[in-house]
């Protein structure tokens, strides 16, 4: 038991040591790079795919998709405008820093201005991997049910960001709203919780408002203030 303890710190060790790597070259391009996180079918790659249509080419952008298996994803991403790099975990839960540290020689890092990383669909394991973001974007929506904070409380206690999607769908669903924010703001106080419809489009200004945001912070030079 003792050397499996002693092994899982030795393997967390490199994992963190390669985060800062990461952290230390997107400070140096001077890129925003975003970690969205969620349950399979919140919206990740819809939410991409609007902020491809709406800021590309004002800012240059591209995404590097985690997922289990298939480029369905990624295929989506460029039909909006943007490249994308595919990452097919095989089975692993989560990317980890050592997969996005391989998948920077797919591209120039330096030639844009945002990368995302759309990390695997769940919101348990990928929370405890840093992989050098500026920031942690965690997405929850209306049909999965408002509880959704207090069952995956790292992913919301860890998230710079919190998004609400598919707003819209609010009356056809038992989600209430104030539980939601009541079990967020439970765990998260200070978080920008920006709620939206990526079918509908509102509350889509909010998000790019943000993401330009820190995309100006980022390539400023200001470094990370990580949880
Ligand atoms: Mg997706
Ligand atoms: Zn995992």
């Amino acid at each position: 038991m003792a050397k499996r303890i002693r092994l899982a710190k030795r393997v967390v060790a490199e994992s963190d040591r390669l985060a800062a790597r990461l952290a230390e070259t997107f400070q140096q391009a001077g890129v925003f790079v975003a970690n969205l996180m969620s349950s399979p079918g919140s919206g990740k790659t819809s939410l991409l795919e609007e902020t491809a249509r709406r800021l590309a080419p004002q800012l240059r952008m591209a995404v590097i998709e985690g997922d289990l298996a298939t480029d369905r994803d990624a295929q989506r991403i460029r039909k909006a405008g943007i490249p994308a790099y595919q990452i097919n975990t095989g089975g692993g839960c989560h990317l980890s820093a050592r997969q996005i540290l391989d998948a920077l020689d797919r591209f120039d890092l330096a030639a844009l201005d945002v990368l995302f990383i759309e990390n695997v669909g769940n919101l348990i394991c990928p929370a405890e991997f840093d992989l050098g973001e500026r920031r942690r974007i965690v997405l929850a929506s209306t049909p999965e049910g408002d509880d959704k904070p207090i069952k995956y409380p790292v992913a919301f206690n860890k998230a710079d960001c919190i998004v609400l999607n598919k707003i819209d769908l609010l009356a056809a669903t038992n989600f209430s709203r104030d539980a939601f924010l009541g079990f967020v703001r439970g765990l998260n106080p200070a978080a920008p919780l920006i709620e939206l419809s990526c079918r509908t489009g509102e509350g889509l200004d909010a998000w790019l408002d943000y993401v330009r945001a820190e995309r100006r912070a980022a390539a400023s030079g200001a470094p990370r203030t990580p949880k």
